[in-house]
């Protein structure tokens, strides 16, 4: 799902799309400068590898993202928000979901089993 940041104005945009067994919706809404804000939430199932025994579970996600989205390079910076730049005029919802799942990923892990032991 891609949106064009000049259609992103004062009334929220809806947001949804899916990834595997993950769900991030939310909505757009123009902020401040020339940002949008992304207020969504991550919910669903992930498959990760679990660090001790290198096996694959899936770790249930609940997580709300608040990030600013900047229509070309942002050279200010804001005190409360991570700004995300893209040089192409768009917002590429897929791809910041992706990244952030990406960084789940790379999180530390423990399996169930491993756990237990
Ligand atoms: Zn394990």
């Amino acid at each position: 799902m891609k949106l064009p940041f000049r259609k992103i104005g004062n009334t929220p945009q809806d947001f949804e799309v899916f990834s595997e067994n993950v769900t991030f919706k939310g909505t757009l809404e123009h902020y401040q400068c020339g940002l949008i804000m992304l207020d969504g939430e991550i919910k669903g199932a992930l498959s990760v590898p679990c660090d001790l025994c290198a096996e694959n579970f899936d770790t249930i996600l609940d997580e709300e993202l608040k990030i600013l989205l900047s229509d070309g390079i942002f050279n200010g910076h804001d005190e409360d928000y991570d700004v995300v730049e893209s040089l192409t005029g768009m917002i590429d919802i897929n791809e910041i979901l992706s990244s952030e799942l990406e960084s789940f990923r790379s999180d530390y892990h423990c399996c169930p089993e491993c756990q237990d032991n």
